[in-house]
C-alpha cells in the first residue's frame, strides 16, 4: 500500500486508522448485516454514532449545556448565509472583520441579508496578517462580531481571539479542534468538517442556545438553528456517513488528547517555518505573529521555480502542495492528521531542492 503524504486544504488528509476502522465496518456494521450508511437514521446502530459524536465534542471542546451542537448540511458556506438570517434582525447592524478570502465570502452573504459594519479591513495585506483587537471599530449593541479563526488560503490565523460585548462568531474550518479553546468566548463556532473533522458536506456548529432564539418569525423551518436545536440535528435526514466518520475522528483525537494534538500541530509547523527562515530563498507569505499552523504559505524567488518546486515534489509523493489558484504559491497545509514525519520529509526536500536551485 502506498500511501502518499497528502498537503491537500480540504478534503484533506485523514488519519489512516480512522480509514481503516471505517474500511473494517464498511460491509457488515457491527454485526448488523448492513453497512451503517444504508440503516435507517433513526436506528439504534445511528442513534449511537450520532450520540457519541455529539458527546466526544461536548467533551474535547468542553462544551457546557449552554451550548447546542449540531451537524448541519451544506457546509461551511451556507453558514456564511445561515448565521445572518438567524442572529442579525431587522435595524441591527453586525460587526465582520475581513481577513482574506474566507472571511470576505462571509462579508458578501451578510450583505444580502442586513447591515454589515467592516470592523477591520486587512484582507488584501500582503505580508497576510489578522486584525489585532486594538485595530477593531466596532458598533455599539452589534449583532455580534465574526472572525476567520484561520484563513486557510492565505495562513493568517488568530492566536488569541478578541474579547467584546457583542457574542463573537467565528468561522473555525480549518482550525477546529487544532488547539485548545474557551467555548465560552464564543456566541457561535462553525467549521467545515473536510478539513480538521472528516468528509465534506456537513458543518458542525456550536451555538448558544439563546441566540437561536432571535430568528425572525416566517424564516423556512430548515433555515432555524432552533428546529435543528429542538430535534437534536434530526428533523430530516442528517448527513450520515459524514457524522460517522467525524465520531471516528472524535475518538482518535481523544486517544492522543488535545494538549497532545496541538503540541503537535505546533511542532509541525515550527519546523516548517524554520526551513522556510533558513536562508533568503523561501519567504513566508504571513506576518511572523499570525502565521498558521494549519495552511504554511510561502514563496520561492520566481513563479517558474514555484511550478518546478511543485512538480518534483509531487513526483516524490507529496501532493497538493500548490499554492490556491488566487495567490499562488506554496501552500502546505498540516492538519491535526498530517504526520509528523511527512513534514519532517518535506524539510529535507525544501534544503535539498534549496541547495540545487538557491
Ligand atoms: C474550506 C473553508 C470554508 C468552506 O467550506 P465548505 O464546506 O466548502 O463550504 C469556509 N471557511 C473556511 C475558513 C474554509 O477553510
Amino acid at each position: 500500500m502506498a500511501r502518499c503524504y497528502n498537503f491537500c486544504a480540504g478534503p484533506a488528509t485523514l488519519s489512516l486508522s480512522v480509514l481503516e476502522t471505517a474500511r473494517d465496518e464498511m460491509v457488515d456494521y457491527q454485526g448488523c448485516g448492513m453497512s451503517i450508511m444504508e440503516s435507517s437514521h433513526r436506528g439504534k446502530q445511528y442513534a449511537a454514532v450520532h450520540a457519541e459524536a455529539e458527546s466526544n465534542i461536548r467533551e474535547l471542546m468542553g462544551v457546557s449545556d449552554d451550548y447546542a451542537v449540531l451537524f448541519l448540511q451544506g457546509g461551511a458556506s451556507t453558514q456564511f448565509a445561515y448565521i445572518p438570517i438567524n442572529l442579525l434582525g431587522e435595524g441591527q447592524t453586525a460587526d465582520y472583520t475581513n481577513s482574506g478570502a474566507w472571511a470576505a465570502k462571509a462579508i458578501k452573504e451578510a450583505k444580502l441579508i442586513g447591515d454589515v459594519n467592516i470592523a477591520a479591513d486587512c484582507g488584501s495585506d500582503i505580508p497576510t496578517r489578522v486584525p489585532s483587537q486594538d485595530e477593531l471599530q466596532l458598533t455599539d449593541g452589534a449583532a455580534y462580531l465574526h472572525i476567520t479563526s484561520n484563513e486557510t488560503i492565505s495562513g493568517a490565523q488568530w492566536k488569541t481571539y478578541p474579547t467584546v460585548d457583542a457574542p463573537l462568531v467565528a468561522d473555525m474550518s480549518s482550525d477546529i479542534l487544532s488547539r485548545p479553546i474557551d467555548v465560552s468566548q464564543f456566541g457561535l463556532i462553525y467549521a467545515g468538517l473536510q478539513k480538521n473533522l472528516g468528509p465534506s458536506g456537513a458543518a458542525l456548529v456550536i451555538i448558544r442556545k439563546d441566540l437561536a432564539e432571535r430568528v425572525p418569525s416566517g424564516t423556512p423551518t430548515m433555515f432555524k438553528y432552533a428546529t435543528h436545536i429542538d430535534k437534536g440535528s434530526m428533523f430530516n435526514t442528517p448527513p450520515c456517513f459524514s457524522i460517522y466518520i467525524l465520531n471516528l475522528v472524535t475518538r482518535w483525537i481523544k486517544e492522543q488528547g488535545l494538549e497532545n494534538v496541538y503540541q503537535q500541530n505546533v511542532d509541525k509547523a515550527a519546523a516548517l517555518y524554520a526551513a522556510i527562515d533558513g536562508g533568503d530563498f523561501y519567504r513566508g507569505t504571513a506576518v511572523p505573529e499570525c502565521r498558521s499552523d494549519m495552511n504554511v504559505t510561502w514563496r520561492l524567488p520566481s513563479e517558474a521555480l514555484e511550478a518546478e518546486f511543485v512538480k518534483q515534489a509531487d513526483a516524490q509523493g507529496f501532493k497538493g502542495l500548490k499554492g490556491h489558484r488566487s495567490v499562488g504559491g506554496i501552500r502546505a497545509s498540516i492538519y491535526n492528521a498530517f504526520p509528523a514525519e511527512g513534514v519532517d520529509a518535506l524539510v529535507t526536500f525544501m534544503k535539498d531542492f534549496q541547495s540545487r536551485n538557491g
